[in-house]
């Protein structure tokens, strides 16, 4: 049963949109609204015109200033940003972009595509590091006591890895996609964030240090991968970040449908969620926003169905509506985490119980189950083809 009311009546959700005050970081406003929704309309207010030539001037710099042969660092993931990126560097900005990719090892096969399309396509250079199965495994059990989701090895594996690579081929600028402002409020599209040192990573998506993971089923060893440079190392080439999003009126429905049809890239359907492009690449993106709604209340549906509020496409009450359909959804993918990790679904709840915010605490969340398997293989796409090639004698079975 759905409603067009917010989900939790205890709780205080924006006025303008459906996001409830558990997010992290939300502040609302003396007219009660967050700053998602605030940076929404200072975008309308913004001269993208200008904020394109200081783009071009900027990566102008960078391109003198680079010691290898790449302009920049593209962090790439085979989600849209990735590909649109791809794009706005290459054919627009004539840019030769380094692609860099710190692999999950929770690919999906949509987004194994994706990525290989974009590299092909736009005719790119390309690193990745993937750790291993059984580290990915115990990383997400460790990383679901520790911080309430299954990501800590993705949250901070990515700035860690993408980092390390700009210092190892000397490239100072890194091209991120959307801006901060859209999602948090962590900055806004008047003050965006250019500096993104060591702190900034550790707050804002890692939030735990490598060496606060270690267990007794974890070492430093393992834990090598997620270091970040130093900050001397940083320093010495000079490395900076920007995104895109604050330089370029970013549109996702728009730059969807633009990839799409002139770049093949493809959608998929995505679990707990009204839209099949947001974090397609990711087997496990279910499992990360179903923690989300049992920390906070909320999850993937408000986030999509707000930013469709503040782009006129629905009422606030139709958001709610959907918001709630997504967002109480228990994932096939959880089935996929218990088997990786070992754990019991009366483990899991119970740790989520002790995550759950303040505010929703002792709250009895609905959980509901999807009516249909996913369309997308919830499986890592390179565990699947191990599992369908080995033992055929001859590729050419097919
Ligand atoms: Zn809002």
């Amino acid at each position: 049963m759905t409603c067009s009311e917010p989900l939790l009546s205890t709780l205080r959700y924006c006025m303008r949109c459906n996001i409830p005050e558990t997010q992290e970081g939300v502040i609302f406003d003396e007219m009660g609204i967050c700053q998602a929704c605030q940076s929404s309309e200072q975008k309308i207010h913004i001269d993208w015109t200008e904020r394109y030539a200081l783009l071009q001037e900027i990566v102008a710099d960078a391109k003198s200033k680079s010691g290898s042969g790449y302009d920049c660092i593209l962090p790439v993931s085979g989600g849209k940003d990735s590909t649109y990126q791809a794009y706005v560097l290459v054919e627009q900005l004539g840019l030769k972009p380094l692609c860099v990719t710190f692999n999950h090892n929770w690919m999906s096969q949509t987004g194994w595509y994706n990525l290989q399309n974009l590299l092909e396509r736009f005719n790119l250079d390309h690193v990745m590091f993937t750790p291993n199965r059984k580290l990915v495994n115990r990383l997400a059990k460790r990383s679901l006591e520790m911080i309430g989701d299954a990501c800590w090895h993705c949250h901070s594996g990515v700035p860690a890895f993408v980092l390390s690579m700009a210092v190892k081929f000397k490239i100072p600028l890194i091209i991120w996609g959307e801006s901060i402002a859209e999602a948090s409020g962590r900055a806004s599209y008047k003050d965006p964030v250019h500096h993104f040192d060591r702190d900034y990573f550790l707050k804002v998506s890692s939030k735990i240090r490598p060496e606060l993971m270690i267990c007794d089923y974890l070492n430093s060893r393992d834990l090598y991968p997620f270091d970040l440079p130093s900050a001397e190392e940083l320093e010495t080439v000079g490395v900076y970040g920007l995104h895109l999003g604050d330089y370029i009126f970013w549109d996702e429905e728009r730059q969807v449908e633009f990839i799409r049809e002139h770049y093949g890239w493809l959608e998929t359907e995505m679990e707990g969620a009204f839209k099949g492009y947001k974090s397609a690449e990711c087997v496990m993106a279910g499992v990360h926003d179903f923690t989300c709604y049992l920390k906070r209340g909320y999850a993937r549906g408000s986030f999509q169905a707000s930013v469709d509020v503040r782009n006129g496409l629905l009422t606030r009450a139709e958001g709610f509506k959907l918001a709630q359909k997504c967002d109480t959804m228990r994932p096939e993918a959880l089935d996929y985490f218990l088997q990786a990790t070992g754990m019991t679904e009366e483990d899991f709840f119970k740790i989520m119980r002790e995550q759950m915010h303040p505010k929703i605490k002792g709250t009895q969340l609905p959980v509901t189950l999807p009516d249909h398997p996913n369309g997308e293989r919830i499986k890592p796409f390179s565990q699947h083809i191990l599992d369908t090639m080995a033992g055929r004698k001859d590729p050419r079975e097919g």
